[in-house]
């Protein structure tokens, strides 16, 4: 779950990018948090650079690592 201090930093939004599950070293177009479906772990990832890869971290049962993203850095 991701933490916040302050709402008025925060602004909901209804975006498909927010709906689509992605796959290890995906390259995210946008900075951002992404969190594991399977587990609820949570990373931040930079634009640019892909997703952690599979052995990131273990599933037991085993599953695939597969992201979400919770959380968009917006750049200026
Ligand atoms: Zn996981």
């Amino acid at each position: 779950m991701v933490l916040y201090n302050d709402a008025k930093y925060l602004t909901q939004v209804e975006h498909n990018n927010f709906q689509q599950e992605r796959s290890p070293g995906w390259v995210p177009p946008d900075s951002g948090i992404y969190r594991c479906v399977h587990c609820g772990d949570e990373i931040a990832a930079n634009k640019g650079n892909p997703l952690p890869p599979q052995n990131h971290h273990q599933h037991n049962p085993p599953a695939p690592i597969r992201w979400k993203l919770v959380a968009v850095a917006v750049q200026k």
